[in-house]
C-alpha cells in the first residue's frame, strides 16, 4: 500500500485535461484537490470535434445544461455518420446512432430484414431506423414521446474553454506555464513533481498526463512504452482547415473516402471543420493539401494545417502514479469519433477505481486490462471499414483491403458473412446496430440469417416491416428542420444561420 491521495495534478489543458479536471472537481469534491497545469505557448491540437451519444452521460454526470453547452460551444446535433465512395466509388450509407427495426429474443432485426429481402417484401435496411432517416431529411427534434438518440458536433476549443470555466467555478486552480522537467521519487520511480520554466514546482501525490501525443508524463517521464497499430490502420497523417458555412447545418459527419484516405465535413453553427485523413505512403503533404482544398465549399477561415500522428496505445495508460487520457493515452483515427469517448470512460473508470487509500495493483491492473479491452474493439471497429473496401482504383485501397486484420475482427467478418449473426466483444461501445449498419453498408451480405424469422407468414412481414416504416416516416415527416431547431433550441450569438435557412415554425415541447 503506498500513500494516500489528496493532490491531483493534471499536465495539459486540452479537451483531455479539462474534461479530468470537471469531472474531478465535480465527482470527487473535496476528497482531493485539483490542479492543472498548461501552456498558452503551446496550445492543444485544435482538432476534435465530433462525438458519440454517450458523451450526453457524462455531461448529466456533472450537471452541465445541454442547450448552455450548445449555445456556448457552436454546437450542432449529430445523428450519425455519412460515409461515401468506402465501398465502391458513388456508395453511400448512414451509420446512425439509432436503433433499426425491432428486436426479438432471439435474433435481431436484420434476420427479419434478409428473410424479407429474399422475398422481395422488404426495403433498404436504412428505412427501419429513425435517426436515419431523420438524418436524411436534414431533420431534429427532442420529444418525450418520439425520443431520438444523437450527439454533438462542437468546437474543440470552446469545449476547453467551457469546461475550463465549469471547473474553475468548482474549485481547480489552473496555472500557466511551461512544464520543462518531470521529477520522480527517487525509491519507487513514481512522479514528484512537475517543474516549469519559471521555475515553479508544483507538486502531486497523483498526475493524470493530458498533455497530447508527446506524453510529457507517462512516456518521456516513465516510459511506459507504446504498442503500434499503423499495420493495421494506416493513415498517419491529417490535415485541417475551417471554412465558412454556405448552407443550414446538416444533423450528421459526412466522411468521404479519397484516393489516399477519407475527408470529413463536420457542420457547426458557426463554421464547418474540414479535413484529410490521409497515408503518407501513398500521399504527400502538399497533395493531400490540395485534394482537401479542391474538396471544400465555402471560404478557408484559416490555413490548412498538418498533423502527425501514431496509431496505437500505451503499453499501460496507468503506470505508477500517472494515468494517461486523451491522446498521450494512445490515437486511434478520428473515423467514428471515439477519442473524446475514450476520454470520457477512462475518467469514469479511473474515478471508480480512484485510489484515495493509495495504489493497489489490483487498481491498476483493473483498470490496464478494461481499457485495453475497449481500445481492441474500437480499433478493430475502425479497420472493418478500411477492410471491407471492395475498391481497387488506388494502392492506397488495394492495400487496405488485402491488409492482415485482428483475428478478432476476421471473425466478426467471417460469422456475419457466414450466418448473419455479430456478437459483442468485451470493451465494445459499439452496439450490434453499428456493425450491421456497417457490414451491410460495405457491401457484406450474410449467406445465411436465423431462421427465427420464419415464423411470422409473408404477409404478416410484410405488415410487421411497413408498420416500422410508415411509422418512421411519418414521425420524420412531423420534424423540424435541424437548423430550425438549433435556432429555438441552443442557437449561439456567433451563429451564422439566417432566417432564410429556417423552412418552417416550430415550438420546443416542453
Ligand atoms: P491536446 O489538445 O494536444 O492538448 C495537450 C495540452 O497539453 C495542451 O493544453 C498543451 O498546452 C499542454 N502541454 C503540452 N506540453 C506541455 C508542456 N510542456 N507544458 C505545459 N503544457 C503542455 N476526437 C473525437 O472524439 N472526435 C473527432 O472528431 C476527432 N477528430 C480528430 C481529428 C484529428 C486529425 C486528430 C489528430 C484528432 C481528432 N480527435 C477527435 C481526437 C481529439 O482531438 C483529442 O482526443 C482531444 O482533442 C484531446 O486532446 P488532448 O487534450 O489529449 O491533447
Amino acid at each position: 500500500m503506498t500513500k494516500t491521495i489528496n493532490n491531483v495534478v493534471i499536465a495539459g489543458g486540452g479537451t483531455a485535461g479539462w474534461m479530468a479536471a470537471a469531472a474531478f472537481t465535480k465527482l470527487l469534491g473535496n476528497n482531493v484537490s485539483v490542479t492543472l497545469v498548461e501552456s498558452d505557448d503551446i496550445g492543444t491540437v485544435g482538432v476534435g470535434e465530433a462525438t458519440i451519444p454517450p458523451i450526453k452521460t457524462f455531461h448529466k454526470l456533472l450537471g452541465i445544461n445541454e442547450q448552455e453547452l450548445m449555445r456556448a460551444t457552436q454546437a450542432t446535433f449529430k445523428l450519425g455518420i455519412q460515409f461515401e465512395n468506402w465501398g465502391q466509388q458513388g456508395d453511400s450509407y448512414i451509420h446512425s446512432f439509432g436503433v433499426t427495426g425491432k428486436e426479438c429474443w432471439a435474433g435481431e432485426f436484420h434476420h427479419f430484414w434478409l428473410h424479407g429481402l429474399r422475398k422481395g417484401i422488404c426495403a433498404e435496411f436504412g428505412e427501419y431506423c429513425y435517426e436515419l432517416q431523420a438524418a436524411k431529411a436534414n431533420k431534429f427534434a427532442l420529444s418525450n414521446t418520439t425520443p431520438i438518440n444523437y450527439a454533438y458536433h462542437l468546437d474543440a476549443s470552446l469545449y476547453a474553454k467551457f469546461l475550463r470555466s465549469f471547473s474553475e467555478n468548482l474549485g481547480a486552480t489552473r496555472i500557466e506555464g511551461k512544464i520543462n522537467s518531470v521529477n520522480k521519487h527517487n525509491d519507487t520511480g513514481d512522479i514528484a513533481s512537475l517543474t516549469l520554466d519559471s521555475g515553479q514546482t508544483i507538486e502531486g501525490d497523483f498526475f493524470i498526463d493530458c498533455t497530447g501525443f508527446k506524453g510529457l508524463l507517462i512516456e518521456q517521464a516513465l516510459h511506459t512504452g507504446f504498442d503500434d497499430w499503423s499495420h493495421y490502420l494506416p493513415c498517419d497523417s491529417a490535415v485541417a482547415v475551417q471554412t465558412k458555412s454556405v448552407s443550414a447545418p446538416i444533423p450528421y459527419t459526412r466522411s468521404i473516402a479519397r484516393n489516399s484516405g477519407w475527408q470529413w465535413k463536420i457542420p457547426l453553427q458557426s463554421r464547418v471543420g474540414n479535413g484529410l485523413v490521409f497515408c503518407s505512403k501513398y500521399c504527400s503533404d502538399e497533395e493531400a493539401i490540395s485534394t482537401l482544398m479542391a474538396n471544400i465549399d465555402g471560404e478557408a477561415l484559416t490555413e490548412p494545417r498538418v498533423i502527425k500522428f501514431n496509431t496505437g496505445k500505451r503499453r499501460k495508460g496507468w503506470n505508477k502514479n500517472c494515468v494517461a487520457l486523451g491522446l498521450s493515452s494512445g490515437f486511434i483515427e478520428p473515423l467514428e469519433s471515439t477519442s473524446i469517448h475514450l476520454i470520457m470512460s477512462g475518467i469514469i473508470r479511473l474515478l471508480r477505481l480512484f485510489p484515495f487509500e493509495g495504489i493497489e495493483p489490483s487498481a491498476v491492473a483493473e483498470y490496464n486490462s478494461k481499457s485495453d479491452s475497449e481500445l481492441n474493439a474500437v480499433r478493430d471497429f475502425i479497420v472493418l471499414h478500411y477492410k471491407a473496401t471492395q475498391r481497387n482504383d488506388s494502392e492506397f485501397w488495394q492495400h487496405c483491403k488485402n491488409m492482415e486484420v485482428p483475428p478478432s475482427l476476421s471473425h466478426k467478418i467471417k460469422l456475419f458473412k457466414e450466418t448473419g449473426r455479430v456478437f459483442l466483444d468485451d470493451g465494445d461501445i459499439f452496439r450490434v446496430d453499428s456493425w450491421t449498419q456497417v457490414m451491410l453498408g460495405q457491401g457484406i451480405m450474410p449467406s445465411q440469417y436465423h431462421k427465427i424469422a420464419n415464423i411470422m407468414s409473408d404477409q404478416e412481414l410484410h405488415n410487421f416491416m411497413q408498420s416500422i416504416k410508415s411509422s418512421i416516416a411519418n414521425a420524420v415527416e412531423k420534424l423540424p428542420s435541424h437548423a430550425e431547431f438549433i435556432q429555438h433550441y441552443c442557437k449561439s450569438q456567433d451563429a451564422s444561420l439566417s432566417e432564410n435557412q429556417l423552412d418552417a415554425k416550430y415550438e420546443v415541447e416542453s
